[in-house]
């Protein structure tokens, strides 16, 4: 039953697809793997199906991910009214490089919690790996269709989301499109581990950094505040931290743990916060953020709402810690 429903869902995508000429694929700002390789395999796979189709994959570029493929920035004034396709973002503050875009429909597809956006049609499902998965099952269901770069792309963003397949939203079905990909397209996939993992020492050196100065406190809460001044040190961006946290997954004494990175471009702190345990989307929703239920983050202005937020998930951990004990002593 619930094939048929997706099914018809992904037939109703298909169907807008077609009906355009123009389309802008658009993900959130602060781009991980998982957003732009979902974004430019979309954008190319509905170019080789519909070679006269314009389709423009817009947002900042981020130096590091331009093994995926350039993204491509029309002259917002030549079009008229494009279809709007967005991927792996739940809200219209947070989606990148739509500024001034005069757009028609909007199509979206995402893993996240819903929240703002409003499309004619829309995808969401907290239970999947990662927007890869997603576009991976939209083409291999659909007409649309795939070759080995668009299939790399979307083996690195399910790869990257999924924490190679241990985060909780891994499921069969993930195997499963997995194995379709593999099967439908041959590619290296075990040679592409090195695009996802492979780091400049300076790095590693980072990674020490944060490892020897991580406090974490009696209820199991993680947290680094990490200075402008230290990125430079290590030579390393401000969007490094959110790139290592996935390292600090199996750490036996952290419930949760927070990366607090000064971002002296934007005048604030970019946070990232993981968890084992207790639920963090909704405490970082009150911090100007939000996220999945066990990865989150937020911006926030000053350091006094920074300690409010480690004092909040740290209530959070002991609340956890708690019902835990609880339910083993019933
Ligand atoms: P990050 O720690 O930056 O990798 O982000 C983890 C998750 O939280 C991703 O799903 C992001 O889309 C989401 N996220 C990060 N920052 C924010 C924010 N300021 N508002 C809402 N969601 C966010």
């Amino acid at each position: 039953m619930e094939n048929i429903i997706r099914k018809s869902l992904l037939n109703k995508l298909y169907k807008e697809i077609k009906k355009y000429d123009e389309i802008v694929i658009a993900r959130h700002v602060g781009p991980d793997p998982d957003a732009i390789a979902s974004q430019i395999a979309l954008r190319d796979s509905i170019n080789i199906t519909f070679p006269n189709k314009k389709v423009y994959a817009v947002g900042a570029s981020v130096a590091k991910f331009r093994y995926y493929g350039a993204l491509n920035h029309p002259n917002f004034e030549e079009l008229n009214k494009p279809l709007l396709i967005v991927l792996d973002v739940p809200n219209m503050a947070r989606i990148d490089g739509i500024d001034h875009l005069n757009y028609g429909n909007i199509l979206k597809i995402d893993h996240h919690p819903k929240e703002d956006i409003e499309a004619i049609v829309e995808w969401v499902d907290e239970n999947k790996s990662s927007a890869c998965q997603m576009v991976a099952e939209f083409i291999l269901n659909t007409k649309l269709k795939l070759n080995e770069k668009i299939a790399e792309n979307l083996f690195l963003g399910i790869v990257s989301d999924s924490e190679r397949f241990s985060l909780k939203n891994t499921t069969y079905e993930t195997f499963d499109t997995v194995k379709e990909l593999l099967k439908q397209s041959n590619i290296d996939f075990t040679s592409l581990y090195d695009v996802l993992y492979t780091r400049p020492f300076n790095e590693y050196k980072f990674i020490a950094h944060i490892t020897n100065n991580l406090v974490i406190d009696q209820n199991k809460l993680g947290y680094i505040k990490i200075s402008d001044e230290q990125l430079k040190e290590f030579n390393v961006d401000v969007a490094t931290p959110s790139n290592l946290i996935n390292n600090y997954n199996f750490i036996e004494e952290l419930l949760v743990w927070i990366f607090i990175t000064e971002d002296i471009k934007n005048k604030q702190y970019k946070v990232s916060i993981r968890s084992r345990g207790p639920i963090i989307n909704k405490i970082a929703s009150n911090y100007n953020g939000g996220g999945h239920k066990f990865a989150s983050g937020a911006r926030l202005q000053t350091m006094e709402e920074v300690d409010n937020l480690i004092k909040d998930l740290s209530a959070a951990c002991a609340n956890y810690e708690n019902t835990e004990l609880q339910e083993k002593e019933s």
